[in-house]
Protein backbone atom coordinates (compact mmCIF):
# COMPACT_ATOMS: atom_id res chain seq x y z
CA UNK A 1 0.00 0.00 0.00
CA UNK A 2 2.69 2.33 0.63
CA UNK A 3 4.91 1.22 -2.09
CA UNK A 4 1.88 2.36 -4.21
CA UNK A 5 1.62 5.72 -2.83
CA UNK A 6 5.10 6.10 -2.93
CA UNK A 7 4.92 5.45 -6.94
CA UNK A 8 2.21 7.28 -7.63
CA UNK A 9 3.53 10.05 -5.81
CA UNK A 10 6.78 9.74 -7.65
CA UNK A 11 4.74 9.52 -10.97
CA UNK A 12 3.01 12.93 -10.09
CA UNK A 13 6.42 14.59 -9.09
CA UNK A 14 7.71 13.67 -12.65
CA UNK A 15 4.91 14.60 -14.99
CA UNK A 16 5.00 18.15 -12.85
CA UNK A 17 8.59 18.32 -13.77
CA UNK A 18 8.00 17.26 -17.05
CA UNK A 19 5.15 20.28 -17.96
CA UNK A 20 7.19 22.60 -15.76
CA UNK A 21 10.47 22.18 -18.15
CA UNK A 22 7.93 22.08 -21.48
CA UNK A 23 6.59 25.47 -20.25
CA UNK A 24 9.74 26.64 -19.32
CA UNK A 25 11.47 26.00 -22.22
CA UNK A 26 8.78 27.46 -24.72
CA UNK A 27 8.71 30.94 -22.32
CA UNK A 28 12.47 30.86 -23.12
CA UNK A 29 12.25 30.68 -27.20
CA UNK A 30 9.48 33.20 -26.71
CA UNK A 31 11.39 35.52 -25.13
CA UNK A 32 14.25 35.16 -27.00
CA UNK A 33 12.29 36.14 -30.20
CA UNK A 34 10.33 38.48 -28.61
CA UNK A 35 13.47 40.17 -27.69
CA UNK A 36 14.91 39.51 -31.36
CA UNK A 37 12.03 40.81 -32.83
CA UNK A 38 11.92 44.03 -30.78
CA UNK A 39 16.16 44.79 -31.74
CA UNK A 40 14.95 44.11 -35.05
CA UNK A 41 12.08 46.91 -35.62
CA UNK A 42 14.41 49.07 -33.58
CA UNK A 43 17.34 48.89 -35.79
CA UNK A 44 15.39 48.99 -39.05
CA UNK A 45 13.41 51.82 -37.97
CA UNK A 46 16.25 54.13 -36.93
CA UNK A 47 18.07 54.23 -40.14
CA UNK A 48 17.73 55.82 -43.27
CA UNK A 49 14.34 57.08 -42.58
CA UNK A 50 14.95 60.19 -44.03
CA UNK A 51 15.71 59.24 -47.95
CA UNK A 52 12.73 57.27 -48.25
CA UNK A 53 10.16 58.26 -50.49
CA UNK A 54 6.51 58.25 -49.53
CA UNK A 55 5.88 54.55 -51.13
CA UNK A 56 8.79 53.24 -49.23
CA UNK A 57 8.50 54.54 -46.52
CA UNK A 58 4.81 53.25 -46.15
CA UNK A 59 5.77 49.58 -47.09
CA UNK A 60 8.10 49.94 -43.68
CA UNK A 61 5.56 50.82 -41.56
CA UNK A 62 3.27 47.96 -43.15
CA UNK A 63 6.33 46.27 -42.14
CA UNK A 64 6.38 47.03 -38.61
CA UNK A 65 2.73 47.01 -38.38
CA UNK A 66 3.33 43.29 -38.84
CA UNK A 67 6.34 43.45 -37.00
CA UNK A 68 4.23 44.56 -33.63
CA UNK A 69 1.69 42.33 -34.42
CA UNK A 70 4.19 38.91 -34.04
CA UNK A 71 5.19 40.63 -30.84
CA UNK A 72 1.36 41.16 -29.43
CA UNK A 73 0.71 38.16 -30.10
CA UNK A 74 4.05 36.76 -28.82
CA UNK A 75 3.29 38.32 -25.84
CA UNK A 76 0.03 37.43 -25.37
CA UNK A 77 1.58 33.23 -25.73
CA UNK A 78 3.71 34.17 -22.94
CA UNK A 79 1.18 35.69 -20.59
CA UNK A 80 -0.51 32.51 -21.20
CA UNK A 81 2.77 30.66 -20.41
CA UNK A 82 2.47 32.35 -17.04
CA UNK A 83 -0.76 31.65 -16.61
CA UNK A 84 0.20 27.86 -17.15
CA UNK A 85 2.68 27.55 -14.59
CA UNK A 86 0.73 29.37 -12.24
CA UNK A 87 -1.86 26.77 -12.41
CA UNK A 88 1.03 23.88 -12.65
CA UNK A 89 1.82 25.21 -9.14
CA UNK A 90 -1.57 24.99 -7.88
CA UNK A 91 -1.82 21.52 -9.34
CA UNK A 92 -4.89 22.92 -12.29
CA UNK A 93 -3.16 22.96 -15.32
CA UNK A 94 -3.41 19.56 -17.24
CA UNK A 95 -6.64 18.13 -16.28
CA UNK A 96 -9.36 18.03 -18.49
CA UNK A 97 -11.94 21.03 -17.68
CA UNK A 98 -14.69 18.60 -18.69
CA UNK A 99 -14.06 15.28 -17.21
CA UNK A 100 -11.06 16.06 -14.76
CA UNK A 101 -8.86 13.43 -16.08
CA UNK A 102 -4.94 14.27 -16.76
CA UNK A 103 -4.30 15.69 -20.35
CA UNK A 104 -1.89 13.07 -22.00
CA UNK A 105 1.35 14.52 -21.84
CA UNK A 106 2.41 14.17 -25.46
CA UNK A 107 -0.80 16.75 -26.42
CA UNK A 108 0.18 19.61 -24.01
CA UNK A 109 3.72 19.20 -25.49
CA UNK A 110 1.47 19.50 -29.02
CA UNK A 111 -1.01 22.12 -27.08
CA UNK A 112 0.09 23.79 -24.00
CA UNK A 113 -3.12 25.53 -23.57
CA UNK A 114 -5.35 22.41 -24.03
CA UNK A 115 -8.04 22.38 -21.60
CA UNK A 116 -9.60 19.06 -22.88
CA UNK A 117 -8.40 15.95 -23.00
CA UNK A 118 -8.00 13.98 -26.48
CA UNK A 119 -11.26 12.23 -25.96
CA UNK A 120 -13.57 15.23 -24.79
CA UNK A 121 -12.05 17.48 -27.48
CA UNK A 122 -13.03 15.01 -30.14
CA UNK A 123 -17.02 14.43 -28.28
CA UNK A 124 -16.90 18.57 -28.76
CA UNK A 125 -15.64 18.33 -31.87
CA UNK A 126 -18.31 15.87 -33.63
CA UNK A 127 -20.89 17.94 -31.29
CA UNK A 128 -19.96 20.74 -33.35
CA UNK A 129 -19.79 19.43 -36.58
CA UNK A 130 -22.99 17.49 -36.10
CA UNK A 131 -24.57 21.38 -35.00
CA UNK A 132 -22.78 22.78 -38.54
CA UNK A 133 -24.52 20.26 -40.59
CA UNK A 134 -27.87 20.79 -39.08
CA UNK A 135 -28.02 24.16 -39.16
CA UNK A 136 -26.59 24.10 -43.00
CA UNK A 137 -28.99 21.89 -43.99
CA UNK A 138 -31.39 23.85 -42.18
CA UNK A 139 -29.47 27.09 -44.47
CA UNK A 140 -30.00 24.96 -47.61
CA UNK A 141 -34.02 24.24 -46.82
CA UNK A 142 -34.49 28.30 -45.91
CA UNK A 143 -33.21 28.73 -49.33
CA UNK A 144 -34.79 26.36 -51.41
CA UNK A 145 -38.65 27.42 -49.82
CA UNK A 146 -37.12 31.59 -50.63
CA UNK A 147 -36.64 30.17 -54.47
CA UNK A 148 -40.31 28.22 -54.80
CA UNK A 149 -41.49 31.10 -53.62
ZN1 LIG B 1 -11.81 14.79 -20.60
Amino acid sequence: MATTTRVRKAAKTSRYTELQKMLENRRRELMNEVQGKIRDVRAEGGKDRDVLDQGESSEVDIQEDIEFALIQMKSETLNKINEALRRLDEGSYGNCFECGDEIAEPRLRALPFAVRCKDCEEARETAEQRERVMSQRRGSSALFFDMSN
